[in-house]
């Protein structure tokens, strides 16, 4: 997608601290970060919203918890954990419509969210 800022952070248009990239997902440190680990696990497909999604790309989506799993026991966060959560859209904050998860660990977090 031309104008859409993850689909040029995966073409490596604009930089990015990148943690973890195979064939279908990218993960990257969030640039304002609300914790002391937080990540960004999107799919390289481009793909706006939960409501976008087809039948093929439920397996990009458990293939991005898999791989929010392997960055988590990578980082050390084994024993402590951490949140994977998405905004869908206008009422849950979501800015950028190219589906993300933020991959947030690092310090007790709250919930629920705001
Ligand atoms: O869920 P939402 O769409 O609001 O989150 C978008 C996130 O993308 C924000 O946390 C923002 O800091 C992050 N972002 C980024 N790098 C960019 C543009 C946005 O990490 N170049």
């Amino acid at each position: 997608m031309q104008d859409c800022i993850f689909c040029k952070i995966i073409n490596k248009e604009i930089p990015a601290e990148i943690v973890y990239e195979d064939d279908n997902v990218l993960a990257f440190k969030d640039i304002q970060p609300a914790a002391p680990v937080h990540l960004l696990f999107i799919p390289k497909k481009h793909i706006p919203t939960f409501f976008d999604l087809e039948p093929e790309d439920s397996k990009v989506m458990g293939e991005l918890q898999r791989a929010a799993a392997t960055v988590a026991r990578d980082m050390g966060l084994s024993e402590k954990g951490f949140r994977f959560v998405s905004n869908c859209m206008e009422d849950a904050g979501q800015l950028v419509f190219h589906i993300h998860y933020h991959f947030l660990a690092g310090r007790q977090l709250q919930w629920p969210p705001g």
